[in-house]
């Protein structure tokens, strides 16, 4: 039975550098008329209220969307994060954070009528969850199954143009090695495709080497983000930040990452240390 409830950490900082990031490439896609389709791996609940006992448990939001959202209106915020808080902002009308979307929400939110979205997510309660989100919702397929496997009946999309979002919780050791094998064979189905793989920067091996892994199996373009905000604990435990990696990335994401990540790292950052990466391999 698995343990993790995205609920716990909705909006925290990993949360904000996933969401931009997977916001910024789907308003690329939206650049063009012909339909996409978005596949979700790991999808959770859908949205979650931040009012929740479980998300105040330890506030991981006050360190993520919250401490952006009393920023709204700022002159020096970057283009993108504004329009990011924007799209946040339409779950919350009235101007007070009480909501957070989770993915399916932001890509429901810039989704059009020919796009389609295909959601999997293996927890029964949080899958319950965004069945009954998306009721009747044309375009919309949700599935409680596993998404590393379910990926390859997505793929390649009719219309071949799409984004793969795949954000495990890395509960289990071994999400790190399915992520590879995973993308892998999507993209021997599917390669001109847009893959978003988040990750957490903790102190496991495997996942410090997952970025390098993932650049070796990247045929074409590949960009690389991270923000690392956190110190450590004592025993080296605990999430120092995060990072995602995009196979081919939009032309845009590099300049549009390079205008918010330092911004993003002065406002949310928890020491005195840490920092960003953007690193990028053009196609
Ligand atoms: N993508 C969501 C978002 O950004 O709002 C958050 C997803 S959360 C990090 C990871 C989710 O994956 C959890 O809800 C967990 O129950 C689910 N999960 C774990 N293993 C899975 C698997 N093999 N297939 C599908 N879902 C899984």
């Amino acid at each position: 039975m698995l343990a993790y409830r995205h609920a716990f950490h909705a909006g925290n900082h990993g949360d904000v550098l996933k969401h931009l990031v997977l916001m910024l490439v789907l308003e690329h896609l939206n650049l063009k008329d012909k339909g996409w389709r978005c596949v979700d791996t790991h999808a959770g609940a859908g949205g979650y209220s931040l009012r929740s006992e479980t998300a105040r448990k330890k506030s991981e939001f006050a360190r993520g969307i919250g401490a952006l959202w009393g920023r709204r209106g700022a002159a020096d915020m970057p283009a993108a994060v504004a329009r990011y808080l924007a799209l946040v902002g339409e779950f919350n009308p009235g101007g007070t954070l009480r909501e957070y979307p989770g993915s399916p929400a932001i890509v429901q939110a810039l989704r059009r009528a020919q796009d389609q979205l295909s959601l999997f997510e293996l927890h029964p309660s949080d899958s319950r969850a965004l069945a009954t989100m998306f009721q009747d919702v044309p375009g919309v397929q949700v599935r409680l199954a596993d998404g590393f496997e379910a990926l390859k009946s997505q793929l390649p999309p009719p219309t071949r143009r799409g984004l793969v979002l795949i954000d495990p919780s890395y509960e289990l050791e071994r999400d790190y090695t399915r992520v590879l094998a995973t993308v892998r064979e999507a993209l021997t189905r599917f390669a001109e495709g847009t893959y978003l793989v988040w990750y957490p920067q903790v102190g496991r091996v495997a996942a410090r080497e997952l970025p390098r892994r993932l650049q070796a199996l990247a045929p074409k373009g590949w960009l690389h983000a991270r923000l690392t905000l956190q110190q450590p604990d004592e025993r080296g435990f605990g999430m120092a930040g995060s990072g995602v990696f995009v196979f081919n990335p939009p032309h845009t994401l590099h300049a549009e990452l390079a205008a918010c990540l330092p911004w993003l790292h002065a406002v949310l950052r928890q020491f005195d240390g840490g920092g960003w990466l953007l690193d990028q391999r053009a196609a």
